[in-house]
């Protein structure tokens, strides 16, 4: 299969080129042809399976066929749920669009609205935008989306998870009802189908992966150590195994600046990422990780949205999510677009739990080993009975009793209200 197959003009086929794809990803053999025949998609597709390029060649096609000779209104609005991935995008837009005459711009918060503004006044055709940067703008009367012809929902399962439907409808509100609807996500939740059934006019489903599937191509292990002797454990990892690259997950702003210090005590070079540190110090960090001057890359789990490393060797859940489709988003920044990865996660005896969800999700059992001189003092689970069995060297779930039913059960109920507290946070994120 080739990308030429798929339908594309000469202008992308050498954008394509360019950037090196010899053949299009399945998501994108699935995608484009179905974009291009101007049909609504809902795509199950997470990041590192090329769902960009997916929707990007596709849409510039459609709006290179369909330009106004005077006006540039914006004509494709690209809606992501963080900075990042909005920067990301925005870069695959310019990149694929580079041998085509478009006008492309990205707008999100944490920096001045001055220049976006002076940008969009000139004329674009595709605007990338976070939701709430777009609405402050559009309230100020610095845009219009009445012309927008293609709307691209880009992780429309994150922007829900971080309380953006209510600005989702009202930019919808904002459009015209006439248009075509891309929305791509990594998992297919009941909300996320609600959704898509709210947005979509007769969607094709295409799908790019199973379910929830993690990449294949990642190997995924569980390393049994105490809460206390995880820092040690991960420096010793870094260190002997002389790795370069390593993106490390914790579950808070607090817990990842931490870890960074303790890192950089450490001689181990690291920054991190997270919504309290501004633009600038978030792309800094980024672009030194990116060029190799800094080897860790400390982040939380919205912080990391979007982020696009290629080639990244090694992900580390210093602490695991809470939900468990944040560790199929976390592992997926590895073994991207075909390379292999490796992700590791270091659980105390209180994340136990968090492994059988996680396990369940994947319908796979994952690889649990105990480091020498690292194994784990507690093994009694909070709320079990003490049970001084040998450590095994892999982990087999147990059959859940009634009493590890009720604990997913209020998780799931604090899933929920995590959810409503993301929503005041949302922008910092
Ligand atoms: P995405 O899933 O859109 O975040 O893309 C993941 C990575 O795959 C990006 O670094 C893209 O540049 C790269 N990529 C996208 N399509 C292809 C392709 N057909 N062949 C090789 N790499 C690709």
């Amino acid at each position: 299969m080739s990308f030429k197959s798929l339908g594309l003009n000469n202008a992308l086929l050498k954008a394509v080129e360019k950037q090196g794809y010899d053949t299009p990803s399945p998501i994108q053999v699935k995608a484009i042809p179905l974009i291009l025949e101007g049909k609504d998609v809902l795509a199950s597709a997470q990041t590192g399976t090329g769902k960009t390029a997916g929707f990007t060649l596709p849409m510039l096609q459609i709006l290179d066929g369909t330009r106004h000779p005077k006006f540039r209104p914006i004509r494709a609005l690209v809606l992501t749920p963080t900075r990042e991935l909005a920067a990301q995008v925005h870069d695959n837009v310019r990149e694929y669009g580079a041998f085509l005459n478009m006008k492309s711009t990205v707008v999100f918060g944490g920096v001045k609205a001055k220049a976006q503004i002076a940008t969009i006044k000139q004329g674009v055709d595709v605007l990338v935008a976070t939701p709430g940067r777009l609405l402050d703008l559009e309230n100020q009367g610095a845009l219009s989306l009445r012309r927008v012809e293609i709307l691209v929902l880009d992780e429309a399962d994150r922007m829900l998870d971080m309380g953006f439907l209510r600005d989702i409808k009202k930019i919808m509100s904002m459009m015209p009802s006439k248009r075509q609807n891309l929305l791509f996500s990594a998992t297919f939740s009941r909300e996320i189908k609600q959704l898509a059934a709210g947005i979509l006019k007769n969607p094709v489903l295409v799908e790019a992966e199973p379910e929830n599937s993690t990449a294949e191509k990642v190997t995924q292990k569980v390393y049994r150590v105490d809460k206390g002797k995880k820092t040690e454990l991960v420096t010793k990892l870094i260190s002997e195994g002389n790795w370069r690259q390593v993106l490390m997950f914790t579950r808070t702003k607090h817990g990842a600046n931490k870890l960074t210090k303790k890192l950089i005590d450490s001689k181990i070079s690291a920054a991190a990422i997270h919504g309290n540190k501004s633009q600038g110090a978030r792309t800094k960090a980024l672009a030194g990780f990116k060029n190799n001057d800094i080897r860790v890359l400390v982040a939380t789990d919205i912080a990391a949205r979007g982020l696009d490393i290629p080639l990244l060797p090694h992900v580390i859940n210093f602490e695991l999510p809470n939900i468990p489709e944040d560790y199929v988003h976390r592992i997926g920044r590895t073994g991207r677009a075909g390379a292999k990865g490796e992700a590791i996660s270091l659980v105390c005896i209180e994340e136990m739990e968090y492994v059988r969800e996680i396990e369940k999700l994947l319908k796979q059992k994952l690889e649990t080993e105990v480091i020498e001189g690292f194994e784990p003092k507690n093994n009694d689970e909070p709320g079990k009975s003490n049970s001084k069995k040998p450590q095994r060297k892999n982990h087999t779930p147990k059959k859940r009793n009634p009493g590890e039913n009720k604990a997913s059960r209020s998780r799931n109920d604090s899933r929920s209200s995590r959810r409503k507290d993301n929503r005041s946070s949302r922008r910092s994120n």
